[in-house]
């Protein structure tokens, strides 16, 4: 999609500081890191968010969650850290291509605010 951010950043016509690529998504590191770790992982394909999302992006929205968990890994947040879709307004969601946040290397307070 030519008019979103995160289009934009996977193509590397906005920069940003990449932590992991393969075919299907793009991991990089959130420009107002709210935890000492804090990654953005998004599907290379665009899709809105989850409300939006199909039976045809189930995968992608999993598969997400694994790179999260090998950028977790990789990282030693042994201890434990949080993954997050926002979907829409009221969840604070600005950028409207899907990202899951990963965010980690300090105590998580629940519920979340
Ligand atoms: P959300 O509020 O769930 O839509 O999350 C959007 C996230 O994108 C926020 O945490 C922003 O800090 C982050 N963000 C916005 N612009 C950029 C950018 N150019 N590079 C990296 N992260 C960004
Ligand atoms: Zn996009």
């Amino acid at each position: 999609m030519t008019d979103c951010l995160f289009c934009k950043i996977i193509d590397g016509k906005i920069p940003s500081k990449k932590i992991y690529e393969d075919d299907r998504v793009y991991a990089f590191e959130d420009i107002n890191p709210q935890a000492p770790t804090h990654v953005l992982i998004i599907p290379k394909r665009h899709i809105v968010d989850i409300k939006e999302a199909t039976d045809a992006d189930a995968e992608i929205i999993g598969y997400c969650n694994l790179v999260a968990a090998k950028i977790a890994r990789e990282r030693g947040l042994e201890r434990g850290y949080r993954t997050v879709y926002n979907v829409g307004p009221d969840s604070g969601q600005t950028v409207f291509h899907l990202h899951l946040h990963l965010l980690g290397g300090r105590p998580m307070t629940w519920p979340p605010g």
